[in-house]
């Protein structure tokens, strides 16, 4: 029989008693590996309910106790790093070498999580005026919700719940119904490391589940990583509730490539950053930008992603995954299709096949050549393993397309001229910029900055920015008289 997987309340995994489930495939072969369940509104309340209950001790548990938990946890993350990875590639599709990045990107935030203390200290300025101190103190939200995507089903649920438990809050995780096991394993392990009942709960589902949730009275504060549509969505109705929200939604990430650079580390770099992880990151590179006559280097690109192939998870040979699902792949290759009317197609992976996998969501490494800035593979994010090439004669005319383009996730410039970069970093309009770095990841002790419909919300977050996000910064001016007896305090609460 398939194995049910369970929602996780005050500590406990229950079985749900919904009556829909939703199986979560193998991509490489849509062998069921479980079903989840879509929480029941009863479920989702009592998730909440025991979040706010353990919220009210778990905020006046000195912040030091609360980094000894994530100290712990950090901990068992590492020992079971491969565990977690292995489950995470079963379900996701990605090669377990990439897995095992999936996770360590989401142990670094835990070892942000485990040092909060610092982080979670006020200012303070004597004499604001005359014999008058004026201080402010970080104080914790309440109950938070996670929403996430498929493509990081570790390091982004880690983004989120270890911050904001850490800051005093307690947390409801929604991982995506595509590959939730991973958020199971997590859970787990935070109890291993002695979260107390409450602190974290996983509601499975989909939409509905997400409805209920961003809705909810007593959700304080939402944090959504995925598509631009949903995002946008989830940004207006958590707003309209009146809830303190961060939507990370898609992109559209360019690599400028100048003809100074070194010509071997750049192919390989837009090779590395476009197909791997079947393009299915945030951060890939989708469109490459060759200025002047590095054009020419199109024709040793396409050599080099020949050699790159698709595989299962376990195989060595696998440059990369699966896509995540049947309906991916589909939608994948009709954007293949209709490329190759909008463009010169110079590699073709519709039509891909794994030896001894015939089910698997293959799409082969796709280049397409002469691509226009209205053509519907330009506009559109694919989210599959194809890259698009773009040429133009000068930097100036490359930095005006990117910053013409509605996303502003990620974006790079491979140069051997500082003048160039320094130009190119100045004057670009995109959150995260690399300089002969394909994908500019941001660690935890930097804040992630999705820029333009790349990001809704007003606090840039994910890392160091994520204590403002999680917390109340309360700031007091206080004023003492001689006499005790007609002292006075005077609390003004400056809402970020
Ligand atoms: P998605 O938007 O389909 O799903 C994300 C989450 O929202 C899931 O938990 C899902 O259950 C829920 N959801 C889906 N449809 C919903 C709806 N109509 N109403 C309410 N909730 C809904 O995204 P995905 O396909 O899982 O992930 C891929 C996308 O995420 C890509 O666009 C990618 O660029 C983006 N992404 C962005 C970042 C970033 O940091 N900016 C990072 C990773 C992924």
């Amino acid at each position: 029989m398939t194995e049910k997987l369970s929602l996780f309340i005050d500590n406990q995994f229950v079985e749900s008693a919904t009556e829909k489930w939703i199986k979560v495939l193998d991509p490489s072969t849509q062998e069921t590996l479980c079903e989840a369940p879509c929480a029941t509104n009863e479920e989702i309340d009592n998730a909440i309910i025991s979040a706010k209950k353990a919220f009210l001790s778990w905020r006046e548990t000195p912040p030091p106790e609360r980094s000894r938990v994530m100290m712990r946890y950090q901990d068992l993350l590492k020992t079971n790093q491969k565990a977690i990875a292995t489950i995470l590639s079963k379900e996701n599709g990605k090669t377990l070498e990439d897995a095992m990045g999936d996770v360590w990107r989401g142990i670094e935030v835990v070892e942000q999580a485990a040092n909060i203390t610092p982080l979670l200290m006020g200012e303070t300025v004597e004499n604001v005026a005359r014999e008058i101190d004026s201080y402010s103190y970080i104080q914790s939200l309440g109950v938070c919700l996670g929403i996430t995507p498929f493509n990081f089903p570790a390091m982004i649920p880690l983004w989120m719940f270890p911050m904001a438990i850490a800051c005093g809050n307690t947390f409801i995780l929604k991982p995506s119904e595509q590959d939730p096991m991973t958020a199971n394993k997590l859970a787990e392990l935070l109890v291993e490391a002695g979260a107390p009942p409450g602190l974290l709960q996983v509601i499975h589902g989909d939409k509905d589940q997400v409805d209920r949730l961003i809705k909810h009275p007593d959700i304080r504060a939402i944090s959504f990583v995925g598509s631009v549509p949903v995002g946008q969505y989830i940004y207006k109705t958590g707003t309209e509730h009146l809830k303190r929200v961060q939507s990370f939604a898609g992109a559209k990430n360019h690599m400028v490539v100048m003809p100074d650079a070194n010509k071997i580390k750049t192919i390989d770099s837009l090779v590395g950053s476009s197909v791997g992880a079947a393009g299915q990151r945030c951060m890939a590179i989708s469109v490459a930008v060759f200025v002047g006559s590095s054009k020419d280097w199109i024709d040793n690109l396409k050599i080099e992603m020949e050699k790159v192939n698709p595989g299962p998870w376990d195989s060595e040979d696998a440059g990369f995954g699966p896509v995540i699902s049947p309906q991916a792949k589909e939608r994948v290759i009709s954007l293949i299709e209709k490329g190759k009317t909008e463009a010169e197609c110079l590699i073709d992976g519709s039509r891909c096949n794994v030896e001894g996998y015939p089910d698997g969501n293959w799409v082969g490494t796709t280049l397409f050549s002469k691509v226009k800035t209205d053509s519907e593979i330009y506009t559109t994010e694919i989210f599959g393993p194809v890259l698009l090439c773009i040429e133009v004669d000068t930097l100036e005319e490359a930095i005006a397309l990117i910053n013409a383009n509605p996303f502003g996730n990620g974006t790079s410039i491979f140069t051997a001229s500082g003048r160039s970069a320094r130009k190119f970093r100045h004057e670009i309009e995109v959150g995260q910029v690399g300089i002969n770095v394909p994908i500019p990841v941001p660690l935890p002790f930097f804040s992630f900055t999705g820029w333009k419909q790349s990001f809704y919300g007003d606090l840039h977050a994910y890392g160091k920015q994520a204590v403002r996000f999680y917390t109340e910064t309360k700031t007091v001016t206080e004023r003492w008289f001689e006499d005790d007896e007609k002292s006075t305090k005077n609390l003004t609460i400056n809402l970020e």
